[in-house]
């Protein structure tokens, strides 16, 4: 049947595909990430998102913030660069536009809180740049579903089971049920790809084909560690060809990542999402 693969993504996979990093690279041709979210009262889910893409190997890492948090996120991340946003709600000006220009790939919605915004139906309309909608970009992602169609680039959406629930009107029970299927419609539906998060990870690229990883602990069972996973998705999206194995190397780097650092200095119980951005170091080690 056309459905019936669903591999198991493990190291072999990620060698395969995994890009080489270029002796001659510049921070440019290394991939320009932009981070757009962050409430006032939630500076910390964009500085992990940021710090994530920049140890994940990204040339350059712009968040796009309100001015309210700059002293806490740019002294947290301070190798990134900032783009300051009067609000989280308005529509994006021409000077937005222009300084988002030579951006790669965008992720919107960590610590973005849930109030209604324009600014999510202008990255669609009107960047053409690869763009993944995570945490409370997915309440905004919403209502905008049949316009998802438009965006001339791919489009990534990363739920954990209560965000699939929301966005397909089910239960999380029923999303628990069938989780495959579940992700596999929304995907073809809306041509995106969906990840899919949990104790197994499920990824699905808009044709239906579907990958599991299976890397990760309940270390990981913490505010913050999707923020993580987001940031190192950005950098993978930048710098591979193709979306499915891209979004397979991040989640196996993600979860590899949790499982070295609780085989050694950690434990599920004290791991944080910080750890699992300073344990990558570890699982590229690995992989040349
Ligand atoms: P979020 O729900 O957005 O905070 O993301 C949590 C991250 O941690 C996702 O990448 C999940 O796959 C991962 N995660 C959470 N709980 C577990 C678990 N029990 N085992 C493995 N991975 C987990
Ligand atoms: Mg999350």
């Amino acid at each position: 049947a056309k459905h019936a693969s669903k591999q198991r993504w493990c190291i072999k996979n990620v060698r395969a595909t995994f890009p080489k990093r270029e002796k001659y690279a510049h921070k440019g041709s290394n991939g320009r990430g932009l981070v757009i979210g962050g409430q006032q009262t939630m500076p910390g889910a964009i500085v992990l998102a940021a710090r994530a893409a920049l140890r994940s190997g990204a040339g350059l890492v712009t968040v796009a913030t309100i001015k309210e948090n700059l002293p806490i996120v740019s002294s947290s991340c301070i190798e990134a660069t900032y783009h300051l946003l009067p609000n989280l709600t308005d529509r994006l000006t021409d000077r937005d536009l222009e300084a988002f220009e030579k951006i790669d790939a965008i992720t919107f919605g960590m610590g973005i809180g849930r109030d209604d915004s324009q600014l999510l139906s202008d990255l669609i309309e009107k960047l053409d740049k690869p763009l993944l909608i995570d945490a409370d970009g997915l309440y905004h992602a919403k209502p905008l579903l049949e316009t998802l169609l438009q965006h001339k680039a791919p489009i990534v959406v990363t739920p954990h089971y209560g965000e699939m629930a929301m966005l397909t009107n089910k239960t999380v029970p029923e999303v628990k049920r069938s989780p495959f299927s579940i992700s596999r419609q929304f995907a073809e539906k809306y041509q995106v790809y969906v990840v899919l998060k949990g104790k197994h990870t499920i990824i699905t690229a808009p044709n239906g084909e579907q990958i599991v990883s299976d890397q990760g602990n309940a270390g990981l069972a913490k505010g913050g560690t999707g923020d993580v996973l987001t940031g190192i998705l950005l950098t993978m999206i930048m710098q591979h060809e193709e979306l499915l194995p891209a979004l397979a190397n991040g989640c196996y780097l993600h979860g590899t990542s949790a499982d070295y650092l609780v085989e050694d200095n950690h434990t599920e119980r004290d791991l944080l999402a910080t750890d699992v951005i300073e344990g990558l170091s570890q699982v590229f080690r690995t992989l040349s």
